[in-house]
């Protein structure tokens, strides 16, 4: 055991059993997914006296009154997302940025922005040192997308609104897929997938999900 690893707990038995009872017991059964989610260490993208729960089945508070999602989320989001490496992929909403680890664990090229200045900082620096050093934050209104960057292969927004901000579908490409959960009332949303082949955009509901809210410009 290196000394790095001696004084940070791995916790790798916690993640075994949260892939176990929240995400393949629930349906989320991608390997890639699977694989990312056995390898991000949870525990470290919450405050230290949240880390024992950072494997259990429950939204953490992250500070600003913002949340890091359930597992089950992340994993369910992730797999409709179908993201293959090398894909250029948008957050909105980089929270943690777990959801970010994530996708980057898959191969993916990440870009999230976030509005709320310490929780960058915060995300900036947690990525760093776990060494995720591909990842591109941005501190700025997701709801514009980041256009300096578009166009992206996949698109997924971590916070809910109410409508889907048009200029992230302007920043997708051909046959790229976006997820967006679509206010019905604040915290409750519809979570909607849309797909754009040759210039039509299809849209089809996934279900409902409970997001923090999106806000700015295109948001509550
Ligand atoms: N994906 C995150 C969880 C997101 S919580 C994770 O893995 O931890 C939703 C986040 O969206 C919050 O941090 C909130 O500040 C952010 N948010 C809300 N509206 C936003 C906007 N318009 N632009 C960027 N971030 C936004």
């Amino acid at each position: 055991m290196n000394s790095e690893s001696s004084l940070i707990p791995d916790q790798r038995r916690c993640r075994e059993r949260m892939v176990r009872e929240h995400l393949l017991a629930r349906g989320v059964d991608d390997p890639r997914v699977v694989a990312a989610m056995s390898t991000v260490r949870r525990h470290l993208f919450v405050d230290e006296a949240l880390q024992g729960q950072a494997y259990g089945p429950n939204a953490l508070p992250i500070g600003c009154g913002q949340t890091i999602s359930q597992p089950y989320v992340v994993g369910m989001m992730t797999m409709y997302l179908q993201v293959q490496s090398g894909h250029r992929v948008l957050e909105i909403g980089t929270g943690s940025a777990y959801q970010a680890a994530v996708l980057a664990e898959m191969g993916a090229d990440v870009f999230s922005v976030e509005r709320i200045r310490p929780l960058y900082r915060n995300a900036w620096r947690r990525l760093q040192a776990l060494g995720y050093h591909r990842v591109r934050l941005k501190l700025d209104d997701g709801t514009m997308g980041w256009p300096e960057e578009a166009p992206f292969d996949r698109i997924l927004v971590t916070a809910g609104g109410p409508e889907i901000p048009v200029p992230l579908l302007s920043q997708l490409t051909d046959q790229g897929v976006m997820l967006v959960p679509v206010g019905i009332g604040k915290r409750q949303q519809r979570l909607v997938r849309l797909r754009k082949d040759e210039g039509k955009v299809f849209k089809q509901e996934l279900g409902n999900v409970s997001f923090v809210d999106l806000v700015g410009s295109h948001g509550w």
